[in-house]
């Protein structure tokens, strides 16, 4: 078999799974999960950081109306879309 064909078959293969991966993180909603969890964390570590304006003013964008939601809701305020 000729070098050729073979890293072709490479690089569809590795364009596949990344395509697959970006699917597969939408679909099962990894990376909001992973945001939602790093938020938790935040918190956890810092729970009189919430108390401060500036905590107050840190804000949740929408992936779907981009409307700027307060970091303790889940739901759009504008929307309604699930923001976890
Ligand atoms: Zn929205």
């Amino acid at each position: 078999m000729e070098p050729g064909p073979v890293f072709l078959v490479l690089i569809v293969a590795v364009i596949v799974w990344l395509l697959l991966r970006e699917v597969n993180a939408w679909y099962w909603k990894t990376n909001q999960i992973i945001l939602l969890l790093e938020r938790i964390l935040e918190e956890l570590r810092h729970p009189d950081r919430e108390k401060t304006p500036q905590a107050e003013s840190r804000q949740w964008a929408c992936p779907k109306c981009q409307h700027s939601n307060p970091n303790n809701t889940f739901k759009c305020e504008q929307c309604g879309y699930n923001l976890i």
